[in-house]
């Protein structure tokens, strides 16, 4: 069985081509800049060099019809036939509180997906492109739709709700809705698996740590509470991002800059973060790097990583009631012993022991905690879109 996975914004679309019978990827691409200059495809079959055409792509029914017709190649192609396919799986940023898991697509799907764009104003747009442009190309293929927001619909209302006056919530749907919930989710199930015990009996913290970072608690398998909110911008210091911060620094850098309201959403998003703190880069390994040479404000910038991360394993200890796991994923939680280590040690009086030498490990699945630590440490390379396939062949074929 061979599964696409979609992941399509408002100028590119990725897709790998998942073969079912032993969870392989059989070939993978991105199309970028649709409906720009210098359009082009990037598709590589699995241990085959990749290759790039450059040629106008003026909308996403191109892109994918270059998607299919990639597949099909003789020489670049995997299929024979597009028959082979027989589902697609779609990543959604946002399906807000209507979709509590992975859903099949019809037209109330669609819908929906509409009905969320508030929420995802940069992503939910080009899904729903990326869907129509499938549905377009192979009609009686079966599309489903999986959310970053769904593995995080099981929190309490008193972990989502803000203190806004309730007609926010009510009319306008404020509240937290969280990110990265198909890489929580995934992480979570796989540290049960690695631990050979039932995620229902586990207390777990998942700390996704990329360019975007956000933490979970993850107890007995659900969700109760996220680092990320409405949008992605809350909890930790992330890479341009502020993370937390007091709600009123809004108008009070407004009044001084006159920044429009998305001005200033921008400059949240974009100047912020590990580059705003330590104007050096928004890339970790680049900020390490300043921070061992002496660079003060690199190093504030670590510091405040750590500490922000440490404070929320920290408050979703008290929330689950215990913890028996924390599970770093994503580029820095996979990658920086650095991080992990800093973190940990700020948790030593919870029963938190790390094991530097176990921990030098990068981008492989490891526990990192010493065999004496009460509470297990551990290192799990994300994989979304593996998540992705995984739901669609469950909510297309059953398990
Ligand atoms: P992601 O968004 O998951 O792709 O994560 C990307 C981020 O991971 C980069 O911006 C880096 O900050 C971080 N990263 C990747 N490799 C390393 C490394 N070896 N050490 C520290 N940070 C890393």
């Amino acid at each position: 069985m061979k599964i696409l996975v979609i992941n399509c914004g408002s100028s590119s679309l990725k897709y790998q081509l998942f073969d079912m019978e032993n969870e392989s990827v059989s070939a993978k691409g991105l199309v970028d800049r649709i409906g720009i200059d210098g359009s082009n495809i990037t598709h590589r079959k699995t241990g085959a060099e990749p290759f790039t055409i450059t040629t106008p792509i003026k909308d996403h029914k191109v892109a994918m019809k270059l998607v299919l017709e990639a597949l099909l190649d003789k020489e670049h192609g995997v299929l024979k036939s597009l028959d082979e396919i027989s589902a697609a799986g779609h990543r959604i940023v946002s399906g807000g509180d209507l979709y509590k898991e992975s859903v099949l697509v019809d037209d109330k799907v669609m819908d929906g997906l509409r009905q969320c764009i508030p929420l995802a104003p940069l992503h939910n747009p080009g899904h729903i492109m990326g869907i129509e442009a499938i549905q377009h190309a192979l009609p009686k293929l079966p599309n489903v739709t999986v959310f970053d927001t769904a593995f995080h619909q099981t929190m309490p209302d008193y972990a989502y709700m803000y203190g806004l006056p309730w007609e926010f919530y009510e009319t306008h749907r404020v509240r937290r809705y969280g990110a990265h919930g198909t890489s929580h989710h995934f992480v979570a199930l796989r540290t049960a698996e690695i631990l050979g015990k039932p995620l229902s009996e586990l207390k777990m913290v998942t700390c996704h740590l990329g360019n975007g970072s956000s933490i979970s608690a993850v107890k007995n398998g659900k969700c109760i509470d996220t680092s990320m909110g409405l949008t992605p911008l809350a909890g930790v210091l992330m890479g341009t991002r502020t993370g937390d911060m007091d709600p009123a620094c809004v108008p009070f850098v407004q009044n001084i800059t006159k920044y429009s309201a998305d001005e200033m959403n921008n400059f949240m998003n974009k100047k912020s973060g590990l580059l705003g703190i330590s104007g050096v880069s928004s890339d970790l390994r680049d900020v390490e790097e300043a921070a061992h040479k002496g660079n003060e404000r690199a190093q504030l910038a670590i510091n405040m990583l750590e500490y922000g991360i440490s404070k929320y394993i920290g408050a979703y200890t008290v929330a689950m009631g215990g913890l028996d796991v924390i599970v770093f994923t994503a580029g820095i939680g996979e990658n920086s012993a650095e991080t992990r280590e800093g973190v940990c040690k700020k948790l030593e009086f919870m029963g938190v022991k790390i094991d530097s030498e176990k921990n030098r490990v990068r981008g492989k699945e490891a526990i990192v905690s010493t065999d004496d630590s009460k509470v297990k440490v551990l290192v799990v390379p994300t994989n979304e879109e593996l998540m992705i396939a995984r739901e669609t062949k469950r909510i297309v074929f059953g398990n």
